[in-house]
């Protein structure tokens, strides 16, 4: 199941394929969005967004595109016209002269106006995404004790996408590890240093992870690379105080603490 990081950099592959660049041929599937592709033709990419696991393409004549890929969709890049052999069903492509992007199987499709996309329910429900750079840790130290969210367990709340879209099992973990907090805390429960420590990472972690996971050149990078440091290292030393990492469930997903250092 891909995070907020791995979403992201998805949606980066799309935009480096296509953005700015005219659109000469744009195909919809669903009778109902038929009536856009004349609207589209000539017109071109100017963003990409994600929100969670939705994907808000945005159009230069101010219609915007929600995909959310469930479990079945995926995007393809292609070179115009090309049309890879798959059994999935094409239910959009998106092309200039040079490139196309193609959504494959894929159900959760609508084209309308920006304004009344960002008013579509799926985006009404989740929190602000993680990997948003506008978002700070102050916000997300605030929402951490708002009354939707203060009283709630981090292990599950970590994975709920309306506490923060983005976040996913691994993150939780290093999330956790990197605060030094077990899941069991509540916001209500936990000193100012720990609030600002959890806020901190909440947001650092997954950024960390968007901009270096996978790197295997440090010297692109200022700065420490994305690593697991508990996440499927159960019976390894924790680097920071040499307990042996614990597995367990949590929320019926695995989950990875250090009971040394997180307390
Ligand atoms: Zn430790």
């Amino acid at each position: 199941m891909p995070e907020g990081p791995e979403i992201r950099r998805a949606a980066d592959t799309l935009v480096n394929a296509i953005e700015g660049d005219t659109l000469t041929n744009v195909w919809f599937a669903f009778p109902a969005l038929k009536p856009y592709e004349h609207q589209l033709v000539g017109q071109k990419i100017d963003e990409i967004e994600t929100r969670g696991k939705a994907l808000l393409t945005h159009f230069s004549n101010g219609l915007s595109m929600y995909s959310h890929n469930q479990l079945y969709g995926v995007w393809k890049v292609v070179k115009s016209g090309e049309r890879p052999e798959t059994k999935r069903e094409l239910r959009v492509a998106l092309e200039s002269r040079k490139q196309g992007i193609l959504l494959y199987s894929a159900s959760d499709i609508e084209v309308a106006p920006r304004d009344v996309i960002l008013q579509h329910p799926f985006l009404q429900r989740i929190g602000p995404d993680v990997l948003n750079p506008s978002l700070t840790w102050q916000s997300v130290r605030e929402r951490l004790l708002s009354k939707g969210f203060r009283q709630r367990q981090l292990g599950g709340m970590l994975l709920d996408q309306a506490f923060l879209a983005g976040l996913g099992n691994y993150l939780r973990a290093e999330i956790l590890w990197d605060a030094m907090l077990l899941p069991s805390h509540k916001p209500s429960g936990l000193t100012e240093d720990a609030l600002t420590a959890l806020a901190k990472s909440l947001l650092a972690i997954p950024r960390l992870s968007y901009h270096t996971r996978g790197e295997a050149n440090p010297a692109h990078h200022h700065g420490a690379l994305f690593r697991f440091h508990v996440f499927a290292k159960e019976g390894q030393p924790c680097e920071r105080c040499g307990t042996e990492i614990v597995k367990c469930a949590l929320s019926s997903r695995p989950f990875f603490y250090c009971p040394g250092c997180q307390r």
